[in-house]
């Protein structure tokens, strides 16, 4: 059986329950070996704020997914230089693991720009796709989206709740439980002195206590960071 790893990007700023419940269920759902979370050093569709450090923003997804064996945290992000664009975590994934099954988990709001991402095509043909429903998402909504965007071979296999195409992977809508929290909730709650708590882990909430973060103060960008190695 080839191993079957699962890959969640975002920028965790910071993690939260909604993250983490929706990649347990995918995890069940898919039978998955691994699923591992890579936060963005550099995320492109996020430059019009301060986005706090890869250091903070990592350390709260190792606090987070502390005593779950099948959950792993990547820094490939980092480590490739410049923007951090899904596309190239996958390519490498693919290097890394060559006979391995991919799957790379997006929530239903970030699936339905997927036709913005750098090199996006490819991305389908490397990964299948687990689209977990954060809002009203219906298995029409992301077929009409991958034959309009995509390639107009994608057909629908409602009782599997997957959509199937004859060369790229499948995508397959995830079956989540619905939990409203966003990151940017979280920040706005933050900044308001409001309580986080029972929207991230408790471990996340002191760490976010500890070092003021979201409070107002300008956060660290990740420029420097992004830019090592970039010479
Ligand atoms: P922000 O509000 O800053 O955009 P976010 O809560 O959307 O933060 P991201 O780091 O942008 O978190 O999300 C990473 C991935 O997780 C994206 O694919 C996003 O759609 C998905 N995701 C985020 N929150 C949820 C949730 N509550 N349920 C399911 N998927 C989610
Ligand atoms: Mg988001």
């Amino acid at each position: 059986m080839p191993l079957r790893l699962g890959i969640l990007g975002g920028t965790f700023d910071p993690v939260h329950l909604g993250h983490l419940r929706a990649a347990e269920e995918a995890v069940e759902f898919l039978g998955l070996d691994a699923l591992n979370f890579v936060p963005a050093a550099l995320p492109p569709h996020k430059t019009d704020r301060n986005i706090v450090s890869f250091e903070s923003r990592w350390r709260m997804l190792q606090l987070a997914i502390a005593g779950n064996p099948r959950f792993h945290l990547s820094d490939l992000e980092l480590r490739i230089p410049g923007k951090s664009y899904t596309v190239h975590s996958l390519r490498s994934f693919r290097q890394e693991y060559p006979g391995a099954e991919l799957f790379f988990l997006v929530g239903c709001d970030a699936f339905l720009e997927m036709n913005t991402w750098h090199d996006f095509r490819e991305i389908f043909a490397l990964a299948g796709i687990v689209v977990m429903c954060r809002a009203d998402c219906s298995l029409e909504q992301i077929l009409a989206f991958a034959t309009g965007k995509v390639s107009g071979l994608y057909e629908a296999d409602p009782s599997a709740g997957q959509i199937r195409h004859p060369e790229l992977c499948s995508i397959y809508k995830l079956l989540n439980t619905r939990i409203d929290i966003s990151s940017t909730r979280i920040r706005e709650l933050v900044a308001k002195r409001r309580s986080i708590r029972y929207l991230v882990p408790d471990s996340v909430w002191s760490y976010i206590a500890e070092n003021s973060l979201y409070t107002g103060a300008a956060g660290r960008p990740d420029f420097e960071l992004a830019r090592n190695g970039d010479a």
